[in-house]
């Protein structure tokens, strides 16, 4: 058997797309232009490539884009100046502190500044809590993006078995309670687990945020499995250059799955697509709008 592959570069298209379109009513009805503010301290290869990435779709989705470049040795206090500065202005209703920050920098304190109200990233304690205890918030686009794909294939969630492998705070933790709210039962796995690959045998639905490559082994997948791949790895391919590949490995595992997501071209796109539509959400709450109906 060979699983269905679930294309986050597709559903992904189709969510810019709406959001584009609503972005085009909102500014000719309200005079609205939702506005997204990514602030980049120093020149992480990585990071430069991400920031490029969503500054070039907000742009396509008819947002403003106020791109914030500052040197990697800032002081904390002008960072948060720089911070408090785009929480004042109203023409920005997202913030986006790409992350990892150096390390002088303290990125716990960075993120408490923001406005929990432009935090489209939903890292803001604010936010963490209300997604913890069921309130609306703005969620973390990774698993918010991660949830939308496994729903592409299994339109209920409810009364499914979920394990989440990685509890960082930007997907593990947040997924684990988007998954709860979607009444799956969840299981949170990490590195003190004890027998994982019996654990993951469990999961109709399995979400890999680990970081390692090819971690998550074909025999650990249970027949009929959706699994969610959101690692993403560079190594070195058979060629010398370098390639990206998840925390799944990738060919055995779509043996098994009933549907997987591939890397690229999963997760990664659905991230973005879920950021602008955290900011076109916030800026709608801040001009007193209900939020969006993409249909
Ligand atoms: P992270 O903060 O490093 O967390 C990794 C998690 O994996 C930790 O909870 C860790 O457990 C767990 N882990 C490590 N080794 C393990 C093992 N041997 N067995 C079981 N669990 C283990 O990483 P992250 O920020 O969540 O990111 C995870 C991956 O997703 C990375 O590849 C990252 O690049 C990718 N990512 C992709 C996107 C996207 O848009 N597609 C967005 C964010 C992240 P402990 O807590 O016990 O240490």
């Amino acid at each position: 058997m060979s699983a269905q592959v679930i294309s986050g570069t597709a559903i992904a298209d189709t969510l810019r797309h709406k959001i584009a379109r609503e972005v085009e009513r909102l500014s000719r009805a309200k005079g609205l232009t939702p506005g997204l503010a990514v602030v980049l301290v120093g020149d992480d290869p990585a990071s430069t490539v991400y920031v490029r990435s969503k500054v070039k779709r907000t742009a396509e989705a008819g947002m403003r884009s106020f791109d914030h470049r500052l040197p990697a040795n800032v002081s904390e206090s002008d960072l948060l100046d720089a911070i408090a500065r785009l929480n004042a202005d109203a023409g920005v209703h997202g913030i986006l502190v790409q992350l990892p920050l150096p390390r002088h920098l303290d990125a716990n304190r960075i993120i408490a500044a923001l406005d929990p109200a432009k935090d489209v990233d939903g890292l803001h304690p604010v936010n963490a809590g209300r997604v913890a205890s069921g309130q609306p918030a703005l969620v973390p686009c990774t698993p918010r993006g991660c949830v939308i794909l496994a729903k592409s294939v299994r339109p209920s969630l409810a009364g499914l078995e979920a394990v989440v492998v990685g509890r960082s705070n930007i997907v593990g933790k947040p997924l684990a309670h988007l998954l709860l709210a979607e009444d799956a039962t969840v299981t949170v796995a990490h590195s003190k687990t004890r027998d994982l690959p019996a654990v993951c045998r469990r999961a109709d639905l399995l979400f890999a945020a680990v970081g390692r490559p090819a971690f998550i082994q074909g025999d650990w997948i249970k027949p009929g499995a959706t699994v969610v791949d959101v690692g993403i790895n560079r190594i070195a391919g058979t060629d010398g250059k370098q390639k990206l590949v998840g925390d799944v490995a990738y060919a055995a595992a779509a043996q098994t799955a009933g549907a997987i997501t591939p890397v690229p071209g999963g997760v990664g796109p659905m991230t973005i697509a879920c950021l602008l539509l955290n900011t076109l959400q916030a800026a709608c709450a801040q001009a007193g709008l209900p939020p969006p109906d993409l249909g």
